[in-house]
């Protein structure tokens, strides 16, 4: 009986060892995901302006086409670039320049849905993706958005204007859609900047909507 008693109790302390040491475990476990969520969300960000990298709009962009070809909804992308940017680092110098991006990047988080996507797509160029918004939406957002920049008076009393080109998908692939509204983009430089520039896919011409 003795014999029996003490095995029984190795047997239970080494039962409540192994559940202790599967509890730490799956803490330790859940404490890695999160710094690997951390990671993750720091690597997929400019970290000076905090939104999705270059390289993380694309890929946003490419999760979102299949999306709206699975879901059948429309799906717009808007091209921006700001106007004559170098003027205002040659002006008011490069932290000047940086600090009036950080606030663009917030004027377009604040105008945007929540389910829309915005990127910092180059130097002082931006993306944004429109899940479930036509042209004509998209347009009227980015008219918004466009006036709200236009209106601000950033640091040092600084004005500056953005142009804008905009792409509905109409089942093209990533490249199809970013050619498009980089070409509408360039349209609305073309024709004296500060404007929007929208691709009409059912005429096949562009319009704008100043
Ligand atoms: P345009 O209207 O034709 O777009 O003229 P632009 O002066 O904006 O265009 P350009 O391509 O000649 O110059 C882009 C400027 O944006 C020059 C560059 O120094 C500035 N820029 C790009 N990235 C940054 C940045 O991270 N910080 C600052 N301060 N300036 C930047
Ligand atoms: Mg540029
Ligand atoms: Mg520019």
């Amino acid at each position: 009986i003795a014999v029996a008693w003490i095995l029984n109790q190795m047997v239970s302390r080494s039962r409540v060892a192994s559940f202790m040491n599967e509890k730490i475990i799956k803490e330790k476990n859940a404490e890695l995901e999160q710094k690997n969520n951390e990671l993750n969300e720091l690597t997929m960000r400019d970290s000076m302006t905090n939104l999705l990298n270059h390289k993380n709009s694309l890929r946003k962009l490419k999760e979102e086409i299949d999306r709206a070809k699975r879901i059948d909804y429309p799906l717009s992308v808007a091209m921006i670039d700001l106007d004559n940017f170098k003027l205002v680092n040659d002006t008011y110098g490069h932290q000047t320049g940086d600090e009036v991006l950080i606030q663009v990047a917030q004027i377009l988080t604040q105008n945007c849905r929540a389910t829309d996507v915005v990127g910092r797509y180059g130097g002082e160029e931006f993306i944004i993706i429109m899940p479930d918004t036509n042209d004509r939406d998209a347009a009227l957002l980015l008219q918004r958005i466009k006036t709200c920049i236009e209106e601000t008076s950033f640091k040092d009393g600084i004005h500056i204007t953005l142009s804008c080109g905009i792409s509905e998908m109409h089942g093209e692939s990533i490249h199809g859609i970013l050619k498009s509204s980089d070409l509408m983009l360039y349209e609305a430089k073309k024709k004296g900047k500060n404007r929007i520039e929208v691709k009409l896919n059912t005429e096949k011409k562009s319009a704008a909507i100043n």
